[in-house]
């Protein structure tokens, strides 16, 4: 019988010399906190245990606990889910010359509000607007934490107490409790629903104008899609329409490809530019989606409207941060110069081919002597092109328990986030960035082996 008394002490504990080192990795005080987290495991379970653990055992706990705890719960994971924009993983990977850019601004001190031509105070929002200006041929940009933040910045600063028209069918929630129509409720705009769900006019708008609306709102249905008998205005219409009256016409696009994402196979996308050319007068849209950038929302258009936002409050308390603008002037530039598809992984994950997908698989498999090839999809995600999917090569592992090993996979360092079908795991190499590709096969292969052994 064990008993709560034959629990050591944490001065028994702390003189242990196994102990010391711990307390040189973990500090004093860590340490003390986490022996007595050890010491109520044990009165949890003295009923149940025959004898007290070795001091051997005791202190292995107590590492176990300290590194647990040390472990950042925000860690880097290998994504082969073929979802190339999740947003629960992150969404879109960074390029190398945006992590250096991150990095150059963040060691030391940067011109991010500094003018060095004339020795005083800069504008922040100069850096990336420059780049936006040359690539969208918008007149003005800004630069806010994510698009979320962009939509509501732009209807508080425009639409404050004020009626703005917005088809039935793009009233969406985009997720993580995002939907358009508390969006606007809390920039204090009044939300004219025109039209039906499938079938809105440009005669509806004309009519909510008539009764008082003062801008018009085009909202991307990020991640669904009405099929069947539908109808909507064209752009050029709305925008044709809003300027008869004198009136702005916002589109938040959502996703807002800078390139013409038909080109991998996906459906075809108004891209910012195109919007703005069909005479949107604000458009705004994400960073890190189809613009494989930094988490940002990003708001380009006429001068005098952006210069009305720039001057709201919440601008200030929802402006991107230096890390953000260095990342994402870095992933622009990629775009000015032509070598988007080289240089950002989002562009180099979509383009590449089944063959070049399948010939990756065949060789996990020689690896692996494991697993079989089987067509499959991969899909954009993030909210970004409901329901397009590329065709792509997975690697397919029959597995006893699917739950088992996906936990076994997510147990690995880096974790291994995968996809199940029935009792077949896949991984889709689409998502695995090339960098990842040895320390996936050396998690796998060692998995495959302690299943082996066990069986
Ligand atoms: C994704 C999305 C948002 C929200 O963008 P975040 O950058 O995630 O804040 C807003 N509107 C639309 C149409 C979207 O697709």
């Amino acid at each position: 019988m064990v008993s709560l008394r034959d629990i050591p002490s944490v001065d028994q504990i702390l003189h242990n010399p196994r102990t010391e080192q711990l307390l040189g990795l973990y500090g004093h005080a860590w340490t003390v906190s986490a022996i007595r987290e050890l010491q109520e495991d044990l009165r949890q379970s003295v009923q149940n245990i025959a004898e007290m653990p070795s001091d051997e055992e005791l202190i292995n706990s107590l590492e176990a606990i300290l590194e647990h705890q040390s472990q950042p719960s925000l860690r880097a994971v290998i994504n082969a889910t073929g979802v190339l924009l999740h947003t629960n993983l992150g969404r879109a990977p960074l390029s190398r010359a945006a992590l250096a850019a991150i990095e150059r601004v963040a060691s030391g001190y940067s011109t991010l509000e500094y003018d060095l031509a004339k020795g005083s105070r800069g504008k922040r929002d100069m850096h990336a607007s420059a780049l936006l200006t040359r690539l969208t041929g918008c007149e003005s940009a800004l630069v806010v934490n994510n698009n979320a933040a962009a939509v509501l910045l732009a209807l508080s600063a425009l639409a404050k107490g004020k009626k703005v028209a917005i088809s039935r069918s793009q009233l969406v929630e985009i997720g993580g409790g995002f939907r358009i129509p508390d969006v606007m409720k809390q920039s204090g705009a009044k939300l004219v629903e025109v039209g039906t769900t499938n079938r809105t006019r440009l005669s509806d708008f004309e009519q909510a104008i008539a009764e008082g609306a003062s801008m018009l709102l085009v909202a991307h249905q990020s991640n669904f899609k009405i099929i069947g008998f539908t109808e909507e205005p064209t752009l050029e219409d709305l925008a044709k329409l809003a300027h008869q009256h004198n009136l702005p016409l916002m589109v938040d696009l959502g996703s807002g490809a800078l390139l013409d994402t038909a080109k991998y196979g996906l459906a075809q996308e108004s891209t910012v530019q195109e919007t703005l050319s069909k005479g949107a007068d604000l458009v705004c849209f994400s960073g890190d989606k189809l613009l494989g950038g930094p988490q940002a929302g990003i708001l380009v258009g006429k001068n005098e409207l952006l210069a009305k936002i720039r001057r709201h409050p919440l601008y200030r308390a929802i402006r991107a941060d230096k890390l953000c603008l260095a990342a994402l002037s870095a992933t622009l530039l990629h775009y000015l110069k032509g070598e988007a598809e080289q240089e950002i992984p989002l562009y180099q994950m979509l383009s590449r081919s089944f063959e070049d997908l399948t010939a990756q698989v065949q060789r996990w498999i020689d690896r692996l002597q494991d697993g079989s090839a089987l067509e499959g999809l991969s899909t954009v995600g993030g909210g970004s092109l409901p329901g397009e999917t590329l065709p792509t090569c997975l690697f397919a592992l029959k597995v006893k328990s699917p739950a088992k090993f996906t936990a076994k996979l997510r147990e690995a360092n880096p974790p291994i986030i995968a996809r199940v079908q029935e009792d077949l795991l896949l991984l889709d190499p689409r998502t695995v960035l090339s960098w990842q590709e040895e320390t996936l096969l050396t998690s796998l292969q060692t998995i495959l082996l302690e299943r082996k052994e066990l069986s």
